[in-house]
């Protein structure tokens, strides 16, 4: 009986062993052939029983059984193997690896993003500070400070969303003056970008969650020639090299004397016949915003003396600088969402 479990031991480590070996189906078949088959060698073995007492048959017949299932399982495991390796060979062949691999979807920065950046790194290497602040802020920084009162007709122009009867989400960056104004003495050189919030309809000019890009000067002797040329250099840095600046006297409460900023067409660049460019109309100038003087009263409310310092300011709206810049015909494509769409735009 030890002498059989040693046998059958040792035979089932061999059949292991070949079946590991074996390459390919066939080969395996004839591992299965020569162990199991009619004449295998566990058919050799059973024959052997004959010669055992008669006591001993029944225990040797369930060890040869018990061998010969261990065998197979054995030898499934071995054939689904060799199928796996067949599949996988099957696959190499059929794979390309010099192909092109699918890129994965990257992102990009974001254009408004990108020209707030640019802005920022252009006033940056000019001196300036970039200041942030609250989003939602008292309508004392929002209008009173900037020359608003609250009977000014022109609040009507700025409303927002109010959250309380005095705090309101902002809708200019300019309470940011105010508040670095109180903070420090001039030379004050700042720039603040970011969110501000209109009650303006949705249409392909107008969004009622917009950004801006602000700028302020204030010092001795600083003058409107100053704020032409900064202006000009902001525009080449965005649009490109040649392009000039254009004032048109406007009225703002914070900034005496006050003007609308046009800069040339980044499409035409002003030789368009009237009416044949979609992006200015033929007029050869596109407009971003507002600029002036700072107001007397509002240097007088942060305890400046107007009389020693001067400064300026100026506003523009980045999603407006993002129209003429990428030559986007709708204002809302840039909260769209579309990475198609942004990725084109850099
Ligand atoms: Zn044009």
């Amino acid at each position: 009986m030890t002498q059989l479990t040693q046998l059958l031991a040792e035979l089932q480590e061999r059949f292991g062993a070949d079946a590991d070996a074996a390459i390919g189906e066939q080969a395996l078949e004839n591992v299965r052939v020569a162990y199991l088959g009619r004449n295998g060698e566990v058919t050799k073995i059973r024959r052997t029983i004959g010669t055992l007492p008669a006591a001993e048959r029944p225990g040797a017949g369930k060890a040869i059984n018990d061998a010969v299932a261990a065998m197979e399982e054995r030898l499934k495991a071995a054939q689904a193997a060799v199928e796996s390796r067949a599949v996988d060979a099957e696959l190499a062949a059929s794979i390309d690896v010099t192909f092109p691999a699918i890129a994965p979807a990257a992102g990009s920065i974001h254009p408004v993003r990108r020209i707030i950046e640019e802005s920022c790194d252009y006033f940056m290497r000019h001196g300036f500070a970039v200041v942030v602040g609250p989003e939602a802020e008292p309508d004392y920084y929002n209008f009173d400070a900037l020359n608003i009162p609250s009977d000014h007709p022109s609040r009507e122009s700025f409303d927002s969303f109010w959250l309380t009867d005095s705090v309101l989400l902002r809708p200019h960056t300019s309470p940011m003056q105010i508040r670095t104004m109180q903070e420090h003495r001039p030379p004050i050189a700042i720039v603040a970008p970011g969110k501000c919030f209109r009650r303006d309809a949705l249409d392909a000019r107008h969004l009622f969650q917009f950004h801006q890009v602000e700028g302020l000067l204030v010092a001795d002797d600083i003058h409107f020639g100053h704020l032409k040329g900064m202006l000009t250099g902001l525009c080449r840095e965005l649009f490109g090299s040649g392009q000039r600046v254009r004032f048109r006297p406007s009225y703002f409460p914070f900034t005496e004397p006050s003007a609308e900023v046009d800069t040339t067409c980044p499409k035409c660049r002003g030789e368009s016949a009237e009416g044949r460019c979609s992006l200015c109309g033929g007029s050869g100038w596109i407009e971003l915003g507002g600029a002036g003087m700072v107001h007397p009263n509002v240097l007088r409310e942060v305890g400046y003396d107007p009389d020693v310092y001067s400064g300026w300011a100026f506003g523009f709206g980045v999603e407006r600088l993002g129209l003429a810049r990428y030559r986007v015909d709708d204002i809302r494509r840039f909260i769209s969402s579309e990475p198609d769409f942004l990725a084109q735009l850099s």
